[in-house]
Formats: structure tokens, C-alpha cells, sequence
């Protein structure tokens, strides 16, 4: 078994605690540290967590029976009286399903350990599957990649299209024929383990929040595939909005005049900045290098606004990266400095996630550990 190292940044608790939560409270407190900071001593957890060694000696205890902390000995190079015995996160104690509905012709899944590193996959065609067929379809994937690992299962998190609410509802994904569709519920009940549904843009943002290339500061993500969406971790917390809506940054318009959208406006970013719009307009424009540079331009316009507001450390581009990572990366980066004060674009970095195309599954096994263990 490996042992974590130091990972990710923590997500803010929401919501008050209960008292007869005071132990799981603690509990997290004490996997989060080693999951943040790598493994440490008993009496290191009780100083950095607040915690009695009591306490700590008690709980580490009660972990290391059920195998998710393990005894590490003592560290390299003491010498000097008794040295401390370090424990540590054991890694591949547990594992994880992460699932990406996000696609539109296929849904993927992995097995993940506590590092988020992807242990085996699988995936499944939708072909054209809808309604209570695509939920068979989740299921069977997730069903089979539970029977791919050997370690007891936490829990199976999913990105979805579309509006979700915070019980894992599924209000509105249009291309998978789901209206109110309970598909946390529905899945949890079949596969007998917990279920967490997340909209994949703010699955995706979590997963590069704990597990990719984020730095401290606002960081946005910007889903980049047939539709356009975003996320965003601010002040150590998802953003969540007024309805839950927070990041559709898709559907304003920036082309009043320009193509019809699947939302039924005219000329929404998803018409100039969605996959399958890019690849038709560089097919009918080949020999023409400014189509991905117009797109960019546009983007940065539609962001600088949300830049100076939100005073954002990273905008992370996240889809195909033979349209992303170029000409377009680069116009919409200047485009965000031109148009906003320096305090605001001077730390700013416009990038492509460090988590290329996992990011929404690796994100998904994060509604897992946070909802199970509390880490993030
Ligand atoms: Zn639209």
C-alpha cells in the first residue's frame, strides 16, 4: 500500500454541525490533514488539528482498525530519544467510482483510490439511450466497476449534464431525456452503496481544485465540449448561485445576431465557443488561422467582466485541447488583460487543466471523499 502525499486544498464546510456529528467532525479533521499534508505523528495531529492527543489517539485508533489509517513506524534520520510513530493515509484502502456523463456519445467511469489516481476503467456507447434507459445505462456501468476492484467501495460520484440539485436530482438534462430524474436516489438504491450527482462543470472545478494544478485564489473552469458551461471554487467553496445555477455562463449572448442556440436564443457563447460549432466553422473556413483566434477573442470578452468581479486567480480551459490549447487560449487570455485593471490580470493565469480529459471522473471520486470522509 502507498501512503498519501500532500494533495489539494481544503473546501470550506457548509453548514452548521450538529452535535451528534462532533465525532465524524473530528474524524474528518484528522483524514484531512493527512490527506493535505501527508503523514504525521499522533501528537503533530493534535496540535495541527486542535484536537486532544486523547482524542487523536482514539480516533487514529479507530481508523487504523478499519485499514483507511495506517502505521508508518517511525521517520527516516531520528536518532535522537524515542522517535514518534508517523501514520498515514492508506491509499488504496478504499476506492472510489467516478463517472463522466458529459460526453454525448458515450459515458465513461473509473475505479480511483484515495489520490485520485485511476485504478481501472470502463465505458459504455449511449447510443441514443434516454430517460429510464440512460439511467440502466449509468447503472450498468457503475455495476461493472464495482465488480473491477477487490477494495471495498465508498461511494460512486457522478458528473451529469445538465441542472442538478443538491440532492442529486437531476432537473433538466435535455440530450439524456432526464426532467426531475432522482438519480442519486435511483442508483444508490440499486447499487447499495452512497451516491453523489454533481452538474459535470462543477464536478470537473473540484476535481481540479483537490487533484489538479490549482493554486491558492478564485479559480473558474470552463467546460469546453458540446455545450459550454463553468464552475467555480471561491474562497475554498464551490459557488453554487441564487438556483443553483451558478457558472451557465453558456447561454449569454454575445452574437445577438449570430447562430440559433439549443436553448432556443440567438447567438448564446455556446454558438461560438461549443465543440461541435468550432470544428464546423474551421472546416468551412481551412484555410482561414482566425477562427479559433475570433473565438478566443469573444470568450475574453464574455470573461473580463467576471474576471474584475470575482477577481479570479485562474481561468482553467477544459475540453478538446487541439481547440483550446492555441491560438484560442491565447486571445482569450489577452482579450481578459486588455480589458481589465492590472490588480485584477497581473496574478491571473488562463490555462488548460493539468487533468486533460479525467477531470470530470476524477472530480466525481471528490463528491465521493468529501461526502464520506470530509476531505477535499
Ligand atoms: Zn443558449
Amino acid at each position: 500500500m502507498t501512503t498519501t502525499s500532500p494533495v489539494g486544498r481544503q473546501l470550506r464546510p457548509r453548514g452548521k454541525l450538529l452535535q451528534e456529528d462532533t465525532r465524524r467532525h473530528h474524524r474528518s479533521l484528522l483524514l484531512q490533514q493527512l490527506f493535505r499534508e501527508g503523514p504525521a505523528s499522533r501528537a503533530d495531529l493534535a496540535r495541527t488539528t486542535g484536537l486532544t492527543r486523547v482524542t487523536v489517539s482514539d480516533l487514529v485508533g479507530e481508523l487504523v482498525t478499519t485499514g483507511l489509517v495506517e502505521e508508518l513506524g517511525a521517520p527516516a534520520g531520528s536518532r535522537v530519544g524515542k522517535p514518534p510513530t508517523l501514520v498515514g493515509l492508506a491509499a488504496d484502502s478504499v476506492h472510489v467510482v467516478g463517472l463522466d456523463l458529459s460526453a454525448d456519445d458515450r459515458m465513461t467511469g473509473a475505479v480511483l483510490n484515495l489520490l485520485g489516481e485511476v485504478q481501472a476503467r470502463h465505458e459504455v456507447a449511449v447510443g441514443g439511450a434516454r430517460g429510464a434507459d440512460a439511467v440502466d445505462l449509468v447503472r450498468g456501468l457503475a455495476a461493472e466497476l464495482i465488480a473491477r476492484t477487490d477494495r471495498p467501495v465508498l461511494g460512486v460520484g457522478v458528473g451529469s449534464p445538465g441542472v442538478v440539485g443538491a440532492d442529486g436530482t437531476v432537473i433538466d438534462a435535455p440530450n439524456l431525456g432526464w426532467h426531475d430524474t432522482p438519480l442519486s436516489t435511483v442508483l444508490a438504491e440499486a447499487l447499495g452503496c452512497p451516491v453523489t450527482v454533481a452538474n459535470d462543470a462543477n464536478t470537473a472545478v473540484l476535481g481540479e481544485h483537490t487533484f489538479g494544478a490549482a493554486g491558492d485564489g478564485g479559480l473558474m473552469l470552463l467546460r469546453v465540449g458540446t455545450g459550454v458551461g463553468a464552475g467555480l471554487v471561491l474562497e475554498g467553496s464551490l459557488l453554487h448561485g441564487h438556483r443553483g445555477a451558478a457558472g451557465e455562463i453558456g447561454h449569454v449572448v454575445v452574437d445577438p445576431g449570430g447562430d440559433r442556440c439549443a436553448c432556443g436564443r440567438t447567438g448564446c457563447l455556446e454558438t461560438v465557443l461549443a465543440a461541435p460549432h468550432l470544428r464546423r466553422r474551421l472546416a468551412a473556413e481551412p484555410a482561414d488561422g482566425d477562427v479559433l483566434a475570433r473565438a478566443g477573442e469573444q470568450l475574453g470578452t464574455v470573461l473580463a467582466p467576471v474576471v474584475g468581479t470575482l477577481n479570479l486567480r485562474e481561468v482553467v480551459l477544459s475540453g478538446p485541447a487541439d481547440l483550446l490549447d492555441g491560438p484560442l487560449r491565447a486571445a482569450a487570455d489577452r482579450v481578459v488583460r486588455e480589458r481589465t485593471m492590472p490588480v485584477s490580470s497581473e496574478d491571473l493565469v488562463v490555462r488548460t487543466s493539468a487533468l486533460g480529459e479525467d477531470v470530470v471522473l476524477v472530480g466525481a471520486a471528490v463528491l465521493v471523499l468529501t461526502g464520506q470522509l470530509g476531505v477535499s
